[in-house]
């Protein structure tokens, strides 16, 4: 089976880097799958778990923010931060996920805040989704 070399890559180093036979993320456009071969293009990532299939199994990475790149045989995910389920510290996404649910549950938000609190949200949970908690 046709396989990509993937990526990804934080400001911190390379997070995970293998051949896959696909990868899923979510575009801030939408859902998109990778295979082999697929047109290139670089799109801006919502913060997402990509999901990168191998030999029927999948390795889960929570990716916070940032692009990919698609070529014929090479993905590249260049995340603001990216981490892979065992190194996660579940407590402290749990911690980060309580204090965005305060704020967004406070009275007097000013929509930046309330936008801020709402990322962290999604940052929190995707951690704990990846982490399997
Ligand atoms: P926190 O409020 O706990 O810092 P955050 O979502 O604001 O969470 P980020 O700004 O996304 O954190 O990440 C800052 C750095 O900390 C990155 O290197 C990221 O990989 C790491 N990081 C954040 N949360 C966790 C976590 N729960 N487990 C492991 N690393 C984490």
């Amino acid at each position: 089976m046709s396989t990509l070399n993937v990526n990804v890559v934080t400001p911190d180093g390379t997070v995970f880097e293998g051949d896959v036979e696909m990868v899923s993320v979510r575009a801030e456009s939408g859902e998109l799958g990778v295979l082999p071969g697929h047109i290139p293009l670089v799109a801006p990532l919502s913060v997402c778990a990509a999901r990168l299939k191998h030999e029927s199994k999948v390795q889960l990475v929570s990716v916070s923010g940032g692009f990919i790149e698609v070529r014929p045989d090479k993905v590249t995910i260049l995340a603001e931060a990216a981490e892979t389920p065992t190194k996660i510290d579940v407590e402290r996404a749990r911690e980060a996920k309580k204090r965005a649910e305060d704020r967004l549950n406070s009275a007097k938000q000013e929509e930046v805040d309330f936008k801020r609190a709402e990322l962290a949200l999604k940052r929190a949970n995707t951690r704990l989704e990846v982490a399997g908690k």
